[in-house]
């Protein structure tokens, strides 16, 4: 991509943020740069909608606000502060994280970005993002809008997970990195979604390779990193998962419950498939009693 291309590009896309991010200015994490309450929000941004993940963000942090007070309490408890927003391992991995901060950092966030990708259930793009909106460092951040955005505007072209890193990098704006992080993130999810609104995109007057190019075979279908539809939810064992856990939040459940509980009283075999599964997660435990119980 010529040089001139990508000044062009990276001066429109930042101009056109310097009003739009106030359409989103208002989450929460956007205005701290407490590394703890940015790894928080990066780990539930990881798979739940900005909306929701929002309204529970400021419940999480004032219980935890920093890692020694959640790896004090038991597991349990973040898991059921954690429900309702979905692939509840999640809550494990971050409580799991939080006693490694304390045990082998004293009980502060990791800036380096190997520290904070051997702790559990954080990734490159987790580690990236707690690096770039938490430290400011010069570390370029894709997340799946931002892989759309690079797949059709910049490369106009599949790209695997590798090449998008590698795109990401050459575009970053180093002095500005946090600004443009954010900028080609609410571009991509503002603007050029699964279904661009290309027509008051910046980038549309000859700044964008795919639509310079007609718009034929969208190249961020089948990117690395582009999200995928998701399997229905309604009678999935996700479904049941939730229900069994949501249930374990008020009481211990027995096992001759765990049917009913579960939503299947006519499928026990499926029922006690999902339960063992929450088990080997570590998401539920068994009491004395034999019955199912919030872990610790
Ligand atoms: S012109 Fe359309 S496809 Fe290209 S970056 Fe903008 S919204 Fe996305």
């Amino acid at each position: 991509v010529p040089r001139r291309r990508v000044l062009a590009l990276k001066e429109a896309v930042l101009s056109w943020w310097a009003t739009a991010k106030a359409e989103r200015d208002w989450l929460p994490w956007r205005s701290t740069r407490d590394p703890w309450a940015v790894l928080v929000s990066e780990v539930m941004l990881a798979q739940t909608q900005a909306g929701r993940a929002a309204s529970r963000f400021a419940t999480l942090l004032s219980r935890f606000p920093e890692p020694a007070s959640m790896a004090r309490a038991p597991v349990g408890e973040v898991v059921a502060l954690w429900n309702g927003l979905g692939y509840n391992r999640r809550a494990i991995w971050l409580h799991a994280a939080a006693r490694r901060i304390v045990e082998q950092h004293a009980g502060t966030v990791p800036d380096r970005l190997n520290a904070l990708m051997a702790l559990s259930g954080v990734g490159t793009y987790t580690a990236r993002a707690v690096l770039a909106f938490a430290f400011e460092r010069p570390v370029a951040v894709v997340d799946t809008n931002v892989a759309r955005v690079l797949a059709r505007a910049v490369a106009g072209a599949r790209l695997s997970a590798g090449h998008a890193q590698v795109w990401a990098d050459r575009l970053l704006v180093v002095d500005q990195a946090r600004a443009w992080n954010l900028a080609l993130m609410d571009l991509g999810s503002l603007l050029c979604g699964p279904r661009p609104a290309c027509d008051r995109c910046p980038l549309e007057q000859g700044l964008c390779v795919w639509r310079s190019a007609g718009s034929v075979l969208d190249p961020a279908c089948g990117s690395a990193g582009t999200s995928r539809a998701q399997g229905r939810f309604v009678g999935s064992d996700r479904q049941g998962r939730g229900r069994l856990v949501r249930a374990a939040i008020e009481g211990p459940i027995a096992y001759a419950q765990l049917a009913e509980v579960a939503g299947w009283p006519e499928d026990p075999s499926r029922a006690e498939r999902v339960a063992q599964g929450l088990l080997a997660d570590g998401l539920l435990a068994k009491d004395d009693k034999g019955r199912l119980v919030l872990p610790g």
